[in-house]
């Protein structure tokens, strides 16, 4: 569903939203797309459950968990930094993957590190038997091909589409999907010198640019600058947006549009992936360091 985004912009500039976040209740918006043909690929080789990769505050986590509900997975989760074990109940996000029967395996950051490594991925694969593993974030062929369906034919007229890039898969399939008038404008939520490398493995198409100066400090870093921007966002459109992801992006894309970066007349589209399940568990932070908090739709 795309909605108009009532921010006055210079030249004549529109902003849309395509509200990805609603695709589903619990599998939050890219997440569902890069699932969708991994979980028919797992059915069809016979595999009875799902093993994958994250840190504690992974919105690839909860949907995952969510998605092996749903579709009939067991789910097991190796879950980067060992002291968190005990540490279930205090974080929403692992704790709503553990409510939907999520398997926990915690390791130490230094083994969190071989995730990739094919001995490691063996090792699992003994200790977990039947098992389909999706790599950290969830990012593969399929899942780029997943996400190749985010834009639609009604979605030719826009000049720019603007989404966050974490792992650099959703942006892979939108690029390979828009067309050649269309410039695709990526913002990452973290600094990751190798993401230009990681988009190009998956993309086809050059028509893309990446924005790396809106990430705040890196992975999950949270200013009250941004928390007011999300919260008066919220205020004037009616639109919630997550801190790790979403509130960068549309922070840096209104910034850009009034910098200049967009030509005059731009009809931009903005993806909305998803992410705000890890609004609470964000909130928490946030109270503990002090800050203000993100507001929410619940009452
Ligand atoms: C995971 C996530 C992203 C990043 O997706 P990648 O495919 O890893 O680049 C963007 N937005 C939200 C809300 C996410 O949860």
């Amino acid at each position: 569903m795309n909605q108009n985004v009532p921010i006055p912009l210079p030249h004549g500039i529109t902003l849309t939203i395509k509200r990805e976040d609603l695709l589903h209740p619990h599998i939050s918006g890219n997440k569902f797309r890069k699932l969708k043909y991994n979980v028919l690929e797992a059915k069809q080789q016979g595999k009875t459950a799902l093993l994958t990769f994250g840190g504690a505050y992974s919105n690839h986590i909860a949907a995952a968990a969510a998605a092996g509900r749903e579709y009939g997975f067991a789910t097991i989760g190796i879950i980067r930094g060992d002291e968190l074990a005990d540490k279930i109940d205090t974080n929403p996000n692992l704790a709503f993957a553990a409510i939907c029967g999520m398997h926990f395996k915690f390791v130490s950051r230094e083994d969190y590190r071989r995730k990739t490594e094919p001995e490691f991925l063996d090792a699992l694969s003994a200790e977990f038997s039947d098992c389909y593993i999706l790599p950290e974030g969830g990012t593969n062929a399929l899942a780029v091909k997943g996400c190749e369906e985010i834009l639609t034919d009604a979605d030719a007229g826009f000049t720019h589409i603007c989404l966050a890039v974490g792992t650099g898969g959703t942006i892979s399939g939108v690029i390979n999907a828009a067309l050649p008038h269309q410039q695709v404008v990526g913002f990452p939520a973290l600094k990751n010198a190798a993401l230009w490398d990681d988009i190009r493995t998956f993309a086809t198409n050059n028509n893309w640019q990446l924005a790396e100066d809106f990430h705040f400090g890196g992975y999950g870093k949270v200013t009250a600058q941004l928390v007011t921007f999300i919260n008066d966002f919220y205020d004037k459109t009616g639109i919630p947006l997550d801190p790790v992801y979403t509130g960068k992006m549309v922070f840096g894309v209104i910034e850009l549009a009034h910098q200049g970066f967009f030509p005059p007349q731009s009809r931009v589209l903005l993806i909305h992936t998803g992410g705000l399940q890890g609004v609470e568990g964000m909130n928490l932070l946030l109270k503990k360091k002090h800050l203000p908090t993100i507001k929410t739709q619940k009452v």
